[in-house]
């Protein structure tokens, strides 16, 4: 029996949470052994912590949490050809496991069967060591940090999101939500050359961070209608938005953005919320406001890789927070209060 002495954040069931160690896994073939560096906390590892499940996958035996990281490689299968021990990589933690039309087209985010870490059933990476499919781990250059690495797949749902809406030089564009996904999203469409960005959310602390990282406007949202909203946002702009970028799956936000993209602009659906919403799709329809949805993301870690290392964007002032990993339960706790941004944990 193989010493447990990995020490993982697991979730059991809803609002328990523990601390334990695993045995340490071994490397496949093509796999590569981690030492864990830094690993994000997302809110849906909070999700997953808080209700067990989220929407179809539901936790049926305890789950290794996290599915932002990156580690250091300390051992490598015996087919793996492009990387060393010693070697930095950020974990592409979802991939397909069939090579399916998807894949051939290179969506393979599109594809039916995915391994995904830290959703059910798979184990995600917010441990001391992990073993992750080669192919899915991306040399990270000396000058992009460990932390700057985990960052990669939150900032990847961005670059994602930024080409499903149609971001373009000059764009003018509103963001809802300035969780870490509506603020990176932020920093994606400046680096992609978006003239002026609006950023509007419930709360004005997380708008104070979006000014800080180069929001042109925010609007705190109270008790307006969703048109209210896309009136302040032309008034803010000078102009409708080109492009919506929805990041915070409430209705309300679904709503005002159909009325505030200017007709034949995109309004993408990044936010996960209810399953039935309604909106005003007439309005859209007849203004042809094309509503696009997003899942993640496919080919985009050496992009992420290339603008990290060329200081395009910078996601270090997103770090609010920062943990060890005997920590873990402080630290998800602060992501569950919403304060701050990105909770970082260190596991090294
Ligand atoms: P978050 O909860 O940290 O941030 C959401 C923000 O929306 C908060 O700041 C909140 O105050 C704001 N908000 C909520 N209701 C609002 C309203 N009515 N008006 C204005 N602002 C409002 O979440 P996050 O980590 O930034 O993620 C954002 C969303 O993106 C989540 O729904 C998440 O599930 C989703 N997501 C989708 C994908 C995908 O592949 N499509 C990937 C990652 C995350
Ligand atoms: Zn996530």
């Amino acid at each position: 029996m193989a010493k447990l002495e990995n020490l993982s954040v697991v979730a059991h069931s809803p609002g328990d949470l523990r601390l334990e160690k695993r045995p340490i896994p071994e490397p496949g073939f093509n796999e590569v052994l981690l030492k864990m560096n830094a690993v994000g906390i997302c809110a849906t590892d909070v999700h997953y912590w808080q209700q067990g499940k989220l929407g179809d996958a539901v936790i049926k035996k305890p789950m290794v949490l996290g599915h932002e990281g990156s580690g250091t490689v300390v051992k490598v299968g015996s087919g793996v050809q492009h990387l060393k021990t010693g070697d930095r990589v950020a974990i592409e933690p979802a991939y397909p496991l069939l090579n399916d039309d998807f894949c051939k087209s290179g969506r393979y985010n599109l594809s039916p069967k995915m391994f995904c870490c830290a959703t059910p059933p798979y184990d995600g990476h917010l441990s001391q060591y992990y073993a992750h499919n080669a192919n899915y781990c991306f040399k990270l250059p000396e000058c992009v940090s460990s932390e700057e690495g985990a960052f990669i797949e939150p900032l990847s749902v961005a670059i994602h999101a930024c080409h499903r809406g149609r971001v373009k030089l000059g764009s003018k564009i509103l963001i809802c939500g300035a969780g870490p996904i509506g603020l990176l999203n932020l920093l994606v469409a400046k680096a992609m050359g978006a003239a002026q960005v609006v950023v509007c959310d419930l709360s004005s602390t997380r708008l104070e961070k979006a000014k800080e990282v180069g929001a042109d406007f925010t609007i705190v949202v109270a008790k307006e209608t969703p048109k209210d909203l896309a009136q302040k946002v032309e008034e803010a702009l000078g102009c409708m938005p080109d492009t919506t970028i929805e990041c915070t799956g409430a209705e309300f936000c679904v709503h005002a953005g159909v009325y505030a993209t200017r007709s034949g602009g995109t309004l993408l659906l990044v936010g996960h919320g209810e399953a039935l919403v309604t909106v005003p799709l007439l309005n859209a329809a007849i203004r042809e406001v094309d509503i696009r949805g997003m899942f993640r993301y496919c080919n985009t870690y050496p992009m992420a890789i290339a603008m990290l290392a060329s200081k395009k964007v910078d996601v270090k002032p997103l770090i609010t927070h920062r943990f060890s990993l005997d920590q873990a339960i402080e630290a998800f706790e602060t992501t569950r209060k919403r304060l701050g941004i990105k909770v970082m944990l260190k596991c090294d």
